[in-house]
């Protein structure tokens, strides 16, 4: 049988009674591609509501078709693979052995899958703190985060060697035919300072907003995002498997430190009463 071009597998008669399935894979393909393609394949048979026959067409941007049933049996097809050939289990054992880009070598050796397939399973086993980008020319391409890390992700399109992360942050990267995939392993647990008073805080928060020279109105709308960007981490962190007031603490900073709260913040942010607010606030946040 002839393969289009385009074409990475075809899987025909799903479901179709009387009639086994066949399955068809472009032999073009690379070997390691061409696996993966399988076990997708394989996976249109497994999953009960893939019917008829299906085309996989490669490289085909989500949403071309506006066939959105299509899209779902494909990240479905997808999934099924990924779980197949990288089981998370495992993966999330071998995290625990080597930093991250040797473990993404590791993997993509012993699973004999593509190193970019390799990178978006990784990411889903990884523990909190993992940070991913793919790089071409120097620039962010993709870029993803485990569950349950604070940072945020590192923005699209932004260099490579721009790219900011907290002191500690350890990068590590590996290169591919195309692209370089870069990790970064980011520690978000901090030593609590202890506090000095026994203030409360809202009075903390009033009076560092009086140093901001802010109107009145103004002083409120600032206290209301300052308040919200702290709830916002700390909610983030509610269903977290381990809350720490360590943890807790890095998630707060880490929020204060990306959130853009306006020029009138930059009074406030170096007032020595700022870490006292914060400590304040998380001991509330705590106590609930
Ligand atoms: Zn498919």
């Amino acid at each position: 049988m002839q393969m289009p071009a385009d074409v990475d597998g075809i899987t025909a008669d799903l479901k179709v009674p009387g009639k086994r399935p066949r399955v068809f894979v472009n032999t073009d393909r690379p070997e390691r591609r061409r696996r993966f393609t399988l076990a997708h394949e394989y996976g249109h048979i497994r999953i009960p509501w893939h019917m008829g026959t299906i085309v996989d067409v490669a490289d085909q941007e989500e949403g071309d078709s506006g066939n959105t049933g299509y899209w779902r049996m494909e990240e479905e097809a997808n999934r099924f693979a990924s779980e197949l050939l990288l089981p998370r289990i495992w993966l999330r054992e071998l995290c625990e052995t080597a930093s991250a880009a040797a473990v993404h070598r590791a993997a993509s050796e012993r699973a004999e899958v593509s190193r970019a397939a390799t990178a978006i399973a990784l990411v889903e086993a990884a523990p909190p703190g993992w940070l991913y980008a793919r790089i071409v020319d120097g620039e962010v391409r993709a870029t993803r985060k485990s569950a349950g890390t604070i940072t945020d992700k590192i923005p699209w399109g932004m260099r490579v060697t721009d790219v900011e992360l907290p002191p500690g942050a350890v990068k590590t990267a590996l290169s591919d035919y195309d692209c370089t995939h870069v990790w970064w392993q980011v520690e978000e647990e901090q030593p609590v300072p202890s506090r000095s008073t026994e203030r409360e805080w809202r009075d903390l928060l009033d009076e560092l907003l009086s140093v901001s020279g802010l109107q009145r109105d103004d002083q409120k709308q600032l206290a209301k995002r300052i308040n919200g960007v702290l709830s916002a981490a700390n909610s983030g962190l509610l269903t977290a498997e381990a809350r720490t007031p360590q943890r807790l603490y890095a998630a707060l900073i880490t929020r204060f430190r990306q959130a853009d709260l306006g020029a009138a913040f930059e009074a406030v942010k170096e007032h020595p009463l700022l870490q006292e607010f914060i400590l304040a606030r998380m001991q509330v946040f705590l106590s609930k």
